[in-house]
């Protein structure tokens, strides 16, 4: 993807099935309602959950329609993740960052991967429950899976954990307001970087240094 200073900035939240990123993330974007922040929204094959709607959780594709996005290229990252499929869209994100838009990519550690190598600005956020005990209590009050699907979630949850130092950051989701106040430290902080706040406020910082020697 070719870069401008004034792109908005590309966040990677990845944690194990439960750990709480889905809530992390649409709790902040309730509290930043003003259009400067979105999740992407991926296409996967797996079933919608009750209650999922396509085009808002996810794109629910046919395994045939996902693998011939895979050939066009369409994706920015894709994965397989529990015998499903899952993949960001390239397009929504690029065009989205264009405008200045902060973007949360909800993936696996597979897809964070290949995003930050094909995006190396992007800040990666790993998030871990308190416990496996939590974890699967988390799992089960949300309701949504059946007890085969839980149980295949715990097993595979250690095997996401284990990548967890590839990330630039690291939230224990125990307290929720408190991990929701240090996720948007995170993302404020990002938003006053060097090179962004540059080209925000060149004329500003031209007058601040006019009679500089
Ligand atoms: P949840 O983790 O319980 O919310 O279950 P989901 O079915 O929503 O997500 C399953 C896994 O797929 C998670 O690890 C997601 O982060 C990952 N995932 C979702 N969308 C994408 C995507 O577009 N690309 C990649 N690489 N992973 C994704
Ligand atoms: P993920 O997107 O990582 O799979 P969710 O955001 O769906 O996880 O969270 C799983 C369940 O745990 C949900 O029912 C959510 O309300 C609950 N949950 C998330 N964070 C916390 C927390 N800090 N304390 C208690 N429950 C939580
Ligand atoms: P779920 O099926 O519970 O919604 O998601 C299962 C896992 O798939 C989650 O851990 C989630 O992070 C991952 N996942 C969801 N969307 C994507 C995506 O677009 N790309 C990748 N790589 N993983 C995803």
């Amino acid at each position: 993807m070719t870069t401008s200073t004034a792109d908005g900035n590309l966040f990677i939240v990845a944690a194990p099935s439960g750990a709480g990123k889905s809530s992390l993330i649409r709790a902040l974007l309730e509290r930043h309602n003003d259009g400067s922040m979105q999740v992407s929204v991926s296409c996967t094959t797996r079933a919608p959950r009750p209650g999922e709607v396509n085009g808002v959780h996810y794109h629910f594709l046919d395994v045939e329609t996902f693998q011939r996005k895979i050939e066009e290229n369409a994706f920015y990252e894709w994965a397989k993740v529990f015998d499903n499929y899952y993949g960001t869209s390239r397009l929504v994100i690029e065009e989205t960052l264009k405008q200045g838009i902060d973007v949360f990519l909800d993936i696996d550690w597979q897809g964070a991967r290949q995003v930050r190598e094909a995006y190396p600005p992007a800040q990666s956020i790993f998030i871990v429950p308190p416990s496996l005990e939590t974890l699967e209590q988390r799992l089960r009050s949300r309701g949504q899976d059946s007890d085969e699907v839980i149980a295949g979630r715990m097993a595979k949850a250690q095997a996401e954990m284990s990548h967890y130092h590839e990330f630039d950051y690291l939230l224990v989701n125990d307290n929720f307001d408190e991990s929701l106040a240090n996720f948007e430290h995170i993302v404020l902080a990002r938003r006053q970087r060097m090179a962004l706040q540059q080209s925000r406020h060149a004329a500003k910082l031209k007058d601040l240094l006019a009679n500089a020697g």
